[in-house]
């Protein structure tokens, strides 16, 4: 076999696939039924447990697979593919240990690795039912005594947190309101002492319904002195940099789910007959379809970009990672209620069509815009970093090598080293401010006769789009607080801009390694439909190509629905 078939992502898909078959713990029956039971897909979570899929949360320097954060969102794809509860049920707990990965010493960490590859279910809680984003505000508290800490206080709102056997959570330790005030703690909590916490009840939800979404008081529980992760006093920089880890892999949830609605709408159009011609031949399906494929493309540039920027742009992560939470489920949603539409009642159904499996991965979705950071919290998060970015474009340059890693799919990555992260982005936007070479390079190329002259019409609407983005940035004064509401429009063309520039410097950094008859990349056919989305999103007067739109509607029905990965001919 070659590597990329025995690729983890490879080889989950295929197990997936199988166990996806009638009686199976992934048949649409089983878990449409889990899902009306709003119970937890154990069998699920244990055929991933088998597979060693919590292998991968673990970094290689502990013991563990994980060495590529692009592997690890196809991964969570692969998952999410067929079910969104269980992906968020199973990867929630890559999302709790994460924090040791970044701050945690040697042994607290080769202590979790270990546990994490025995199965351990490992919860993250930062909500209270008082506070969600407003993390400051957070009033569980740790005070100190001789032999360690003390908690008080609920986490609420917590994915796992009755299931998982260790809970790493965010306590106050210092002054109310102060950054430094509050710190991290690995929790144990069958070491924690009896009566010392209690679950509060499982929360009925409108998607991921089988999820246990609950929470967990603390009456004067004892921890010892080690369950501290980091500092003391260093809890909200250790939470805001594991947010650029995790809200970067939460993308493989929506890339999974929008997979699932474009094979279930394929699957539908390339069957049902209205007025004598099946749906897939009607030219406004035909146009909503090559919509979907290209936010689709979209979303995977952006993610597989940002997956490899962990190791090759680590100091950038704190903007391309709330770039990446703020674009990929929100165009996602947008995505999914387009292709529900082409559905129609299908989509309303629960279980009277494919096991209501669109009208639940619908509902599933909505979360991956709200946890984790919601849209605005992330967009937010990018509005504060606008006077480093206009600084840093101002001065010009860009991290060359760092981007070409990045882009680069063919090259392994190098570790990534947590020292690295950082709280805003003083680097600027490598990915921005690499397009104007990348636009270059495809001018040479379309000059060469080696790409379509229509690609350099839309590469260089894009290069223009961004200069003018960054001439705003330059204009922008920032407001206290919350941030203007203007700003958040600001935010939104910002992450157009960065989804265009992500889909160039990954065609620019692969289109020589694509073997030939890849139907995706002939004619430089993905990238041109992502161009033409993102101009489209921007407002700029942008003539739709409909050649390039009809070759990947054909392509998605060829495929049945599962052709559309730019990873396709690579
Ligand atoms: C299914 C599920 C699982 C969850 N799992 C976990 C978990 O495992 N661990 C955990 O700690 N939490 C978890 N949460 C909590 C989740 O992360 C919170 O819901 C989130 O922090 C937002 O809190 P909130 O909805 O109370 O909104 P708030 O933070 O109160 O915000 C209210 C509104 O204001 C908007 N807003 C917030 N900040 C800004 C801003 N700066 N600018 C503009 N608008 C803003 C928000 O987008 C939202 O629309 C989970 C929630 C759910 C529903």
């Amino acid at each position: 076999m070659s590597p990329e078939t025995t690729a983890p992502h490879r080889l989950l898909g295929t197990l997936l696939d199988e166990q996806a078959r009638p009686g199976g713990p992934f048949c649409p029956a089983a878990l449409r039924e889990l899902d009306q039971a709003e119970a937890f897909p154990a069998r699920a979570c244990r055929v991933l447990d088998e597979f060693g899929l919590a292998d991968h949360y673990v970094p290689a320097a502990h013991g563990g697979k994980l060495t590529d954060f692009g592997e690890l969102i196809r991964l969570v794809r692969g998952v999410a593919r067929h079910d969104l509860t269980v992906a968020v049920a199973h990867a929630k707990t890559f999302l709790g240990a994460v924090s040791v990965w970044v701050a945690g010493d040697r042994e607290q960490a080769d202590r979790l690795a270990r546990q994490v590859r025995e199965g351990h279910v490992v919860s993250w809680a930062l909500t209270e039912r008082g506070h969600g984003a407003d993390l400051l505000a957070g009033e569980v508290t740790a005070e100190r005594t001789r032999e360690g800490w003390t908690l008080n206080g609920e986490k609420w709102l917590i994915n796992n947190a009755t299931r998982a056997h260790q809970i790493c959570l965010l306590a106050r330790t210092g002054e109310a309101g102060d950054a430094r005030g509050f710190s991290l703690f690995l929790v144990d909590k069958d070491r924690l002492p009896p009566g010392g916490s209690a679950h509060l009840p499982k929360i009925p939800t409108h998607g991921i319904r089988g999820a246990d979404i609950s929470g967990i008081g603390f009456t004067d529980a004892a921890v010892p002195a080690s369950a501290r992760v980091g500092a003391d006093g260093a809890g909200l920089e250790i939470v805001l940099k594991a947010l650029q880890l995790t809200r970067t892999v939460c993308a493989g949830l929506s890339l999974g789910a929008c997979d699932h609605a474009l094979r279930l709408t394929t699957a539908f159009v390339r069957e049902r007959r209205l007025y004598g011609k099946l749906l897939v031949e009607l030219p406004r399906v035909r146009r909503i379809l090559a919509d979907a494929v290209a936010d689709l493309l979209l979303m995977e540039s952006v993610s597989t970009l940002a997956g490899r920027a962990v190791h090759a742009l680590t100091a950038e992560m704190a903007v391309v990672s709330a770039v990446t939470k703020a674009f990929v489920p929100s165009t996602g949603d947008a995505m999914i209620a387009e292709l529900g539409e082409i559905l129609g009642v299908r989509a309303f159904f629960t279980d009277a069509h494919a096991e209501g499996a669109f009208a639940k991965l619908e509902r599933d979705h909505r979360i991956t815009a709200i946890f984790d950071g919601s849209t605005a919290v992330n967009r937010h998060a990018l509005i504060k970093q606008f006077p480093l970015l206009a600084r840093a474009s101002a001065r010009g340059g860009h991290a060359v090598k760092g981007l070409a890693a990045a882009a680069a799919l063919d090259v392994p990555v190098d570790p990534l080293d947590p020292g690295q992260l950082v709280l805003a982005g003083h680097g600027g936007c490598s990915v921005l401010g690499g397009l104007p070479d990348a636009v270059e390079r495809i001018r040479s190329l379309v000059r060469a006769g080696t790409a379509p002259a229509g690609f350099e019409r839309l590469a260089g609407a894009l290069l223009d789009s961004a200069a003018a983005l960054q001439e705003e940035l330059a204009a922008h004064r920032p407001t206290a607080g919350a941030g203007a509401a203007a700003d958040f429009d600001l935010a939104r063309r910002y992450e157009l801009c960065f989804a265009g520039a992500c889909a160039v410097h990954l065609w620019v950094h692969n289109e020589s390694a694509v073997g030939d008859g890849s139907p995706v990349w002939a004619d430089a056919r993905w990238v041109r439909a992502c161009l033409n989305r993102v101009l489209r999103a921007l407002g700029e007067p942008v003539d739709r190509e409909p050649d390039v739109a009809d070759a990947l509607v054909e392509e998605l029905v060829r495929t049945e629905g599962r052709g559309m990965t730019l990873l396709s001919g690579i």
